[in-house]
């Protein structure tokens, strides 16, 4: 039996790791859920699975909590904030973590949680991109396991011989990461200029939060995740290519030094992945239909459009550049999408803020997790300003 804790529990990965734990009941229970203020949403799968502890990461919207919960009878403990988070991820009331919290606000929790030696589920890409280097040590220190969630790389990961496989012993040559495209695959820079939220966050095959949805549509996402993949299977970025795939039904692919590549294939959806990192080495149901590739009928593959979609490209920049460029680039991603889903900044600003914070970069690595949130908050001061500007 294993115990978890749901971060992020009433978001997209949350409901679809939720949907899973609910199909085996004799082999997971559900010991914290945690959410952002979404009270109600938490307060119904407080009722459904009943946690010992619930978790909302906005304090104003403690007592509200308290008030749904003694409503429908439900007996978890709340608690409140940032720091409870952090508490809740690292203490007894679970063995196994989903870290699927969206963004920066993640890191925290995903670092308590490997440091304690958890099974770490990881859709967080953020805090990869983020802290890659100190989770290794984390994960190092604690004795614990990761076990990525996203598709791509948990697509990798299946396609590897061994958990810990350093890539030339195995005999490794390359990681090809799919990308779908996003809503936007070949459309040129001029039919990008007014696009509005909703046309970005309506992905062709995957249903997700808003703001990996914008990442999807620039490819912000694919650039993300290079990194991601980067730092989970030490591999240098020119071993890590991205191919463009529309239908999404090979989720990525291992080249071998003999001519060997392995996919993983599967219809677009998360629970697959789900299933995979939580029952592993076992395998489980995860409720998703089998594959049915005459309906499917053709898998198309195309290079990605690198001028146009620039996020991409700026993400293998800040990678080679290295130092604090890949929190910069991060954070001034999460401040230009939610500047452009607020309709503060056009779409294609987006690739513009990002390019100038990058250029500002500063020297140096931060080496610890206050300087890892000191680079991240100096760069969204500073992507702010180029906000303001590029809005005007
Ligand atoms: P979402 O917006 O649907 O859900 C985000 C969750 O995080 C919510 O439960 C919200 O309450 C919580 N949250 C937000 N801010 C918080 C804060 N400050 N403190 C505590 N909790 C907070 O997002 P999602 O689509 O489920 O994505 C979650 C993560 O998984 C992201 O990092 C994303 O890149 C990654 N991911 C998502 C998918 C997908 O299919 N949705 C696929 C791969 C990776
Ligand atoms: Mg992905």
């Amino acid at each position: 039996m294993k115990t978890l804790a749901v971060l992020g529990a009433t978001g997209s990965i949350g409901a679809s790791a939720l949907d899973v734990v609910a199909r085996h009941p004799d082999k997971y229970r559900v010991g914290v859920l945690a959410a952002h203020r979404s009270v109600d949403a938490l307060a119904d799968l407080c009722a459904r699975f009943h946690p010992a502890l619930a978790v909302i990461a906005d304090p104003a919207c403690e007592r509200d909590l308290r008030e749904r919960l003694r409503e429908r009878g439900v007996a978890s403990r709340v608690e409140a904030g940032a720091q409870a988070l952090v508490e809740a991820a690292a203490g007894a009331h679970c063995d196994t973590v989903v870290a699927a919290i969206v963004g920066a606000a993640g890191l925290e929790s995903t670092l308590a949680a490997a440091r304690a030696g958890k099974r770490l589920l990881l859709a967080n890409k953020e805090a990869v991109v983020m802290a890659g280097g100190l989770l290794a040590t984390a994960l190092r220190d604690g004795g614990g396991s990761l076990l990525p969630l996203d598709s791509e790389h948990n697509a990798v990961f299946q396609c590897l011989p061994r958990e810990d496989a350093d890539l030339d012993a195995v005999g490794v040559k390359r990681i090809l990461l799919t990308a779908s495209g996003g809503p936007f695959r070949g459309r040129s820079a001029a039919e990008l200029a007014a696009i509005t939220p909703e046309q970005a966050c309506a992905h062709p095959n995957w249903r997700m939060g808003r703001k990996i949805s914008v990442d999807s549509a620039t490819l912000m996402n694919k650039g993300l995740e290079v990194i991601e993949a980067h730092h989970l299977f030490r591999a240098p970025a020119e071993r890590i290519d991205v191919v463009v795939h529309p239908q999404s039904i090979v989720h990525s692919l291992v080249e071998y030094a003999d001519g060997s590549v392995l996919a993983q294939l599967g219809n677009p959806d998360m629970r697959t992945a789900i299933a995979y990192a939580l029952a592993w080495p076992e395998r489980i149901d995860a409720g998703v239909g089998a594959l049915d590739l005459v309906k499917i009928a053709r898998l198309d593959f195309e290079a990605p459009d690198l001028a146009t979609f620039r996020c991409l490209a700026l993400a293998y920049r800040a990678l080679a550049a290295g130092g604090a460029a890949t929190i910069v680039l991060n954070a001034a991603n999460e401040e230009a999408v939610a500047a452009f889903l607020d309709g503060r900044l056009p779409f294609l600003a987006i690739a513009e803020t990002i390019e100038r914070c990058l250029a500002d970069a500063p020297g140096g690595t931060p080496g610890d997790l206050a300087a890892i949130l000191d680079a991240d908050l100096t760069a969204r001061r500073h992507a702010q300003r180029m906000i303001a500007a590029l809005s005007a």
